[in-house]
């Protein structure tokens, strides 16, 4: 093992999550150490999510010139919902004057991973952590695997897990890698990236007889598309043919723009909260906290609520030897996380169809649709879930 290395803050993670902790913890002149198992170039090549809430941009757009949201993001205003031959628009600016941003993830990290090296972090990546010891003490410790396979130990005063649903720091908080509330899906999500242009200017979720698809887009050249799938399907079983042949019985009225497709996955669904957000000096922020279906588009907006609350929470502490926000973290933090957890099951039991479902399942699912649709009380409720509830604290 080489000689162990002291920092305030150890991070594990170098997700949305963690480069914003690590970004503004030192905007507040505390260090940190951020680790990932990923590579840098892998990190910026994941595609992931897209739509961001009006509180993430404008945290984004905080950090000024480091961040493209406001210059390369897209703004939507709305979003549309399509089933039995109806189209509805769900206009979000007139009914709670919010938007979200079109803005992929990929991006901010490009963003956040520039402006973390350039103010000199210590972020390091093709390090991945094994577990987090002495969680009950004033120093725990992160122990990590570099690339080479060498050993590193990370002494801190606090330990983030920001390492996503796989998360290892978990153990250390909740007692056990799966400690926490949770839900599995019948179905899944088949998943395209295709170098297109937009088929639609906003999100179209459309509940058809065929099962449900969302159509939704990446850039002015690449689009992400979806459709209900089994969860065992096999990303590789279908042509590309046969995939813009469901997508399009699934949208029917709209005419997709079809190009290749150059990914392709299955995406399991779940929901998940862990048993506890915190124990001792260690703390769970984002994926590795909770996980969401995608249908509500919660999950990286959740994250960024919760780093702004450990912000805040850290601050206390490390400047102030204030304990009291720690305390009150994950309290604070589960407001917000099961408001989105309800969200995020509610979109996706009202647009998917489950495999047992009856014709009165079915029947029943439109009469709700209709009722969010052709109310303004139930649109507005949509509307602002969807651009996401005000921020517990800003940057
Ligand atoms: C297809 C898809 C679409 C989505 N769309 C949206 C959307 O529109 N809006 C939205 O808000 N959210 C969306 N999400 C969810 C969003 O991508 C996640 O919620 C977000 O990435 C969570 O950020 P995080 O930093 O907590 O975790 P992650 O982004 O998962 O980052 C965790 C990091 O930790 C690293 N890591 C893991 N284990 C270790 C270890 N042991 N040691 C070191 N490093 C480790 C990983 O390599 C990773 O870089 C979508 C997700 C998917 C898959």
């Amino acid at each position: 093992m080489t000689q162990p290395v002291s920092t305030r803050v150890a991070i594990i993670g170098a997700g949305p999550a963690g480069l914003l902790l690590s970004h503004l913890l030192s905007e507040a002149g505390i260090d940190s150490i951020v680790i990932d198992s990923r590579s840098r170039a892998e990190i910026e090549g994941t595609v992931r999510a897209g739509i961001l809430e009006q509180g993430t941009v404008e945290v984004l757009a905080s950090m000024g010139a480091a961040s493209r949201v406001l210059t390369t993001g897209k703004r939507h205003d709305g979003v549309e919902f399509h089933f039995d031959g109806e189209r509805h628009r769900i206009d979000f600016a007139a009914l709670v004057g919010r938007s979200v941003w079109l803005y992929p993830q990929h991006e901010a990290l490009k963003d956040l991973i520039a402006a973390r090296l350039a103010a000199g972090q210590d972020l390091r990546f093709g390090v991945t952590a094994q577990g987090v010891e002495d969680a009950s003490s004033d120093r725990p410790r992160v122990i990590a695997t570099d690339a080479d396979g060498r050993q590193l130990e990370i002494q801190a005063e606090f330990v983030v897990g920001a390492d996503g649903s796989r998360s290892v720091a978990r153990t250390a908080v909740t007692g056990s890698p799966t400690g926490g509330y949770f839900r599995e899906y019948p179905f899944a999500w088949f998943g395209i990236l295709t170098e297109a242009p937009p088929s639609a200017e906003e999100l179209i979720y459309s509940s058809s007889p065929a099962g449900f698809a969302l159509i939704s887009q990446r850039s002015p050249e690449v689009q992400r598309m979806y459709f209900q799938c089994d969860p065992d399907a096999d990303p590789n079983a279908l042509t590309d043919a046969e995939i813009w042949a469901t997508l399009q019985e699934r949208v029917p009225g709209t005419e997709l723009a079809e190009g290749p497709i150059f990914q392709r996955d299955v995406l399991r669904f779940r929901s998940f909260v862990a048993h506890e957000l915190r124990h001792g000096r260690v703390a769970l922020v984002g994926d590795a906290a909770h996980t969401v279906p995608p249908t509500g588009a919660k999950g990286m907006n959740l994250a960024v609520a919760d780093v702004l609350l450990l912000n805040r929470a850290l601050q206390a502490l490390l400047l102030e030897r204030d304990e009291r926000p720690l305390d009150g973290y994950a309290e604070t933090a589960l407001r917000r996380i099961w408001k989105a957890q309800h969200f995020s099951w509610w979109m996706t039991s009202m647009l998917h169809t489950a495999p047992d479902a009856s014709d009165f399942d079915q029947r029943r699912q439109l009469g709700e649709l209709r009722g969010v649709v052709e109310s303004e009380a139930g649109s507005a409720y949509l509307a602002e879930a969807y651009t996401g509830w005000p921020l517990e604290v800003g940057v």
